[in-house]
């Protein structure tokens, strides 16, 4: 079993610190990679924190994973020892309910949902319907680390043409925002709205344009606008009324990614006759809804959680063949903390990146 570093918090109110662990070695049907970057995500910051209220401790995040194959266990087919591949949010699912056997992983219902990459299973043994935890494993640590074993399924292959710290993000922020744009058959020639222009935003605006579709974004600054106009898309400050009034029944899709409570009724009435607003930023209660304007024109407000591993691949091939990918930061692993409380200020536009060459230089220290 060899020894991994990675960073991890002990306790909702400790900042990140490295902690030593022990590997498993890979079982049949898994693979064991060596990371190479991992992504910051705004929900490695909920989690560390207990901000969600179901964090296991320690807490090492990190779901956007990005490392080359180091062993594969028997009996493993898809990956070989070498191969560039990446790990997002679910590292394995029930694989028996209905959504799972419909490959829509994300949304499984079995009695302990899926397994997160990290903080264990979705559905802890103490709030399942049997009181059981089918993972055997409370807690799992995720990609602030310098190795992780994965089930060969929920294993992505990462296109040549993607730089693989420009990948990591993709893993989380695009699939994210790729699935819903999907599933709600975004298509060339729609006017798409993007709610929020922050590391979700960024990726929706590119993926939805590259789709080719007609982009507005809403930001609550001015200052973002330059930055839209460099992705080629439209941008309204929310400050702006009379720009709002005027895009009354005009989208076909909207997408929110703001990443807390937030009035969405605004933005129904910019949606046409039948459209959707799929919220995909915030998991907490939304400021109440008016229906008269969604029964006026049966109108929907829906929400959208990651996507699927198949999705996931997809996102990952769409980005290499279409040149876009996240604006990313990369830093040393040693910043970490001050890396989260600029996230949390708000509105870094670009993904934080983790090179985890930085954590194996204190590996070697310690050994
Ligand atoms: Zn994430
Ligand atoms: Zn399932």
């Amino acid at each position: 079993m060899p020894q991994a570093i990675g960073y991890a918090a002990k306790h909702s109110f400790s900042r990140l610190r490295p902690m030593t662990f022990q590997c498993d070695d890979p079982k049949a049907g898994e693979v064991e990679i060596e990371v190479l970057f991992c992504g910051v995500c705004h929900s490695d910051i909920h989690q560390a924190k207990n901000e969600w209220g179901n964090t296991v401790y320690p807490c090492m995040p990190g779901h956007e994973i990005v490392g080359r194959v180091a062993r594969v266990g028997g009996s493993v087919t898809r990956h070989k020892v070498g191969d560039v591949v990446g790990v997002g949010c679910m590292i394995d699912s029930c694989r028996a309910c209905e959504p799972c056997r419909a490959g829509e992983q994300q949304y499984c219902e079995g009695p302990n949902s899926w397994l997160a990459t990290y903080n264990g299973p979705m559905v802890p043994a103490a709030k399942s319907p049997d009181g059981q935890n089918h993972y055997g494993r409370d807690n799992t640590f995720g990609g602030y680390a310098t190795r992780i074993v994965v089930a060969e399924d929920f294993v992505l292959k990462i296109p040549a043409a993607l730089k693989p710290e420009v990948a990591a993000p993709i893993l989380c922020a695009g699939v994210t925002t790729y699935s819903p744009l999907r599933y709600w058959k975004v298509k060339a020639g729609d006017k798409v709205g993007v709610i929020g222009f922050g590391g979700l935003g960024d990726m929706a605006a590119k993926l939805a344009k590259a789709m080719g579709a007609e982009v507005t974004v809403f930001t609550r600054t001015e200052e973002k606008k330059k930055e839209a106009a460099r992705l080629g898309v439209s941008c309204v400050p929310e400050s702006d009324k009379d720009a709002m009034k005027a895009l009354k029944n005009s989208f076909d899709f909207m997408l929110s990614t703001v990443p807390e409570k937030h009035d969405v009724n605004p933005y129904v009435q910019m949606l046409k006759r039948n459209a959707t607003l799929a919220v995909v930023g915030a998991l907490e209660p939304l400021a109440p809804e008016n229906n008269m304007e969604r029964a006026m024109h049966r109108k929907s407000v829906a929400g959208s959680l990651i996507g699927s591993i198949a999705e996931t691949q997809e996102v990952l091939d769409f980005c290499a063949e279409h040149g876009i990918g996240p604006d990313i930061q990369v830093i040393p692993i040693q910043e970490i903390n001050d890396a989260y409380r600029k996230v949390e200020r708000g509105d870094v536009r670009f993904r934080y990146v983790i090179d985890i060459a930085s954590l194996r230089a204190e590996e070697v220290e310690a050994a």
